[in-house]
């Protein structure tokens, strides 16, 4: 069904004949889909990773060849990963050899999503022994076109969650590919890889989102059947989900605005969002009590599925670990950065969901970010909220939470600038450093998509959800991403997790406490 309603074609370049023009808009599809069910989100969006290294550096008529075979429904899968070596890709053993006019494949690459059912799937090959940063190359191998005695896809794994997804693998034994398979230059594999990345992390981060939605739509369906007062605890997640959410809309806005700050972007989205949603289903476990580890066919019966489900996201397509030691190697950069004002109106069009959006540049991707502008401008943001305090549009309760998040930011960014960089092993002291910029970045998220949005209306033109212009859900996630910073903060300023509580479990149920609320991928 979501072939026929053409949701392949948000995988596909607008210049190519697709849809992905917008990479919110098209994401929002993705979530629509993963709010429902992840398992099917993650299986069908598998062909958007399979195919971003093509869009980013395969030649003219190869895009449009995989244009039109991803239009037609062809699946396309991503082999990065092999048995030995996780997300090592230097070690990468699979080789590709020139034979007679033809590329020679041989090796393996397992835990592949789609390995079996996909018709093509886009590999990372050695290409050099020595291997190194020149020395691994992307192939577009399409199956149909191989001989069945050179490869073979391996038999389905058994995992955790996602168990309807082809999580499989391929053996090549010397198949031949056409020169034409070749994607991007020979030996630029890996930095087309590591470009593709900051693209696909970021899109990620929306299978989070579809998974966050569907644990609180149960646990506000669950809480509305309970005598009890509604609990705290579905406060705190809705303000997770917020900041997640946050996160997700700027990073993915950001492919337009900061394509250059990508690698540090991408990099915080996929370090921050899965995890925070990880902490969000664990809250909820609780609060649902033993209906939480109950799979039966009630409403509620999903949410184990949907916790094992969603155990994957902060795993593949770089784990959180590998997303945070990737935010460290940018510490240095980061620290120079902060408070100097730049980009104003980039930042603008990063937030307003009104502002149009450049056109992607594929080209402005860099491998190392010259800074992060959403942070380096949070003082020039606290200056500007301190005139909508005195206009009425901001209490000082909020205000005063937006000035502890700036100190915390700044004392952040001194504590990077003093760093020694880890010449091999990263000190575990670091990772914490990463989990606090990216708690940081998500709530300057939030801050910047109130005070871009306040004026929108919301959710009264479907082509274009607004955000909410109120503040409570605004205090309630700066609440949250203080005291998981470690700072003490106001009881009082804690009853807006009792309103969000109270929003989620009322009429609207959790879209009322969503930034984009129900208006996520209706055009789905
Ligand atoms: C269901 C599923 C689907 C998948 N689909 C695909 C797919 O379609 N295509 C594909 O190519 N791969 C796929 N993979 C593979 C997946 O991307 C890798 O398994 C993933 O990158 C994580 O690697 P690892 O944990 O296996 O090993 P490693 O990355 O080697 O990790 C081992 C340990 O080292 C830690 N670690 C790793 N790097 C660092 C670092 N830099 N700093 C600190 N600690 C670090 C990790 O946190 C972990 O504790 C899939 C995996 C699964 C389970």
């Amino acid at each position: 069904m979501l072939d026929e309603l053409g949701l392949a074609d948000h995988y596909v370049p607008g210049r190519l004949g697709g849809k992905l023009v917008d990479h919110l808009g098209s994401s929002l599809m993705i979530r629509a889909v993963a709010r429902r069910d992840l398992t099917v989100a993650i299986a069908h969006a598998k062909t958007f990773l399979g195919a971003v290294s093509v869009w980013l550096a395969g030649g003219e008529s190869q895009c449009r060849w995989l244009a039109r075979e991803i239009r037609d429904g062809r699946l396309v899968a991503w082999g990065l990963t092999e048995r030995d070596h996780g997300s090592d890709l230097f070690a990468c053993e699979l080789t590709a050899t020139p034979h007679d006019e033809a590329w020679r494949l041989d090796g393996e690459k397992w835990l592949i999503n789609n390995a079996t059912r996909a018709e093509l799937v886009c590999i990372l090959a050695r290409t050099s022994p020595r291997g190194g940063p020149l020395g691994f190359s992307l192939f577009l191998v399409d199956k149909r076109r191989l001989e069945s005695s050179d490869h073979g896809c391996l038999p389905k794994v058994r995992t955790h969650g996602i168990r309807g997804a082809d999580i499989s693998g391929i053996r090549f034994t010397g198949a031949a590919v056409p020169v034409g398979a070749l994607v991007g230059d020979i030996g630029r594999g890996l930095y087309v890889v590591l470009e593709s990345l900051q693209l696909t992390r970021t899109v990620c981060t929306v299978l989070s989102l579809g998974a966050a939605d569907h644990g609180l739509r149960i646990a506000a369906q669950f809480t509305r059947g309970q005598a009890r007062s509604t609990s705290r605890i579905l406060g705190e997640a809705a303000a997770l989900r917020l900041l997640a959410e946050a996160t997700a809309i700027v990073a993915l806005r950001s492919i337009h605005a900061f394509p250059e700050e990508m690698s540090v972007i991408a990099a915080v989205a996929k370090g921050f969002v899965p995890t925070a949603v990880d902490l969000l289903l664990g809250r909820l476990g609780p609060l649902l009590g033993a209906v939480a580890f109950v799979a039966d066919r009630s409403p509620h019966g999903a949410f184990e599925k949907l916790e094992r489900d969603h155990r994957i996201v902060a795993l593949f397509d770089g784990s959180t670990a590998v997303c945070q030691a990737a935010l460290i190697a940018q510490f240095p950069t980061l620290a120079e950065g902060y408070g100097t004002a730049a980009a104003r109106d980039r930042l603008a069009s990063a937030s307003c969901l009104a502002s149009p959006l450049p056109e992607f540049d594929p080209a402005a991707l860099r491998l190392s970010s010259p800074g992060c502008t959403l942070l380096a401008a949070l003082p020039e943001l606290i200056a500007e909220l301190h005139g909508l305090t005195a206009s009425g549009e901001l209490p000082g309760r909020v205000l005063a939470l937006a000035i502890t998040l700036e100190s915390a930011t700044a004392a952040l960014h001194r504590e990077l600038g003093a760093l020694v960089p880890a010449v091999r092993q990263i000190p575990t002291a670091h990772f914490a450093l990463a989990r606090r910029y990216e708690l940081c970045f998500a709530a300057a998220a939030c801050l910047n998509l109130w005070a871009r949005n306040r004026h929108l209306p919301w959710a009264r033109n479907r082509q274009l959800p607004g955000l909410r212009s109120d503040t409570a859900w605004l205090e309630g996630a700066l609440v949250v991403a203080l005291r998981l910073l470690g700072v003490r903060v106001t009881a009082e300023a804690g009853t807006s997790l009792d309103e969000l509580a109270r929003r989620a479990a009322g009429p609207g149920g959790e879209a009322a406490v969503s930034l984009l609320g129900a208006n996520v991928g209706s055009e789905l």
